[in-house]
């Protein structure tokens, strides 16, 4: 396949075309707006793979929310996580009493977010959901409670929409699988 002009082997198939996510989104965006009309939210976006979504999912939502990020790193190879997680970036804003959502690129095993929501709960928000755009089925080993979910994926390595293998594929407008 050629995608951005690049006739790369290790793309496989398109997961979740362009089209498909702006219209989910979109969605999502409605969903946001209607639960916090009267509570504005925080988005914390968890970098660097939801920074595309962030930016698509913020503009879907007419509210005036406020942004924020954090960063996390896992240990472990290119395409698997370890479960061991250390933030690399802290948020800039104080959270407590703030209605929070976490924006979220992926949820594989969901060590990350356990991670990350102990991590938040621990400042004492108001109220804290989580916005995944993807999450792959039947990976999950804590229940998450995901208010909001893009798209339940099959349990393959993916890449594009934010997702990168070595910094690479971010800037694909859609999802791919990625031979390794
Ligand atoms: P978890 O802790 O849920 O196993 O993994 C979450 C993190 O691993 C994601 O935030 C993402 O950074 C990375 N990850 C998990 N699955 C994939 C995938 O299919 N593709 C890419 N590029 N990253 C992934």
């Amino acid at each position: 396949m050629n995608v951005l002009g690049l006739n790369d082997p290790k793309l496989g198939e398109v997961v979740v075309s362009e089209q498909e996510l702006q219209s989910r989104i979109s969605q999502l965006g409605k969903e946001l707006e209607a639960d916090y009309a009267d509570r504005p939210p925080l988005l914390v976006g968890v970098l660097k793979g939801a920074f595309m979504f962030m930016t698509d999912l913020a503009r879907a939502v007419g509210l005036p929310v406020e942004l924020d990020f954090m960063a996390v790193a896992s240990y472990g190879s290119a395409t698997k996580t370890s479960g061991i997680v250390r933030m690399v970036k802290d948020l800039d804003l104080d959270i407590s009493g703030r209605h929070v959502v976490v924006v979220e690129d992926i949820v594989d095993s969901g060590l990350t977010l356990s991670f990350l929501k102990r991590n938040l709960l621990s400042r004492e928000p108001a109220s804290l959901e989580v916005c995944a755009l993807l999450v792959k089925e039947g990976l999950q080993k804590a229940k998450l409670d995901l208010k909001y979910v893009g798209f339940k994926i099959p349990p393959t390595f993916v890449v594009g929409y934010g997702l990168d293998v070595d910094e690479k594929y971010r800037n694909l407008p859609m999802i791919c699988t990625y031979k390794a």
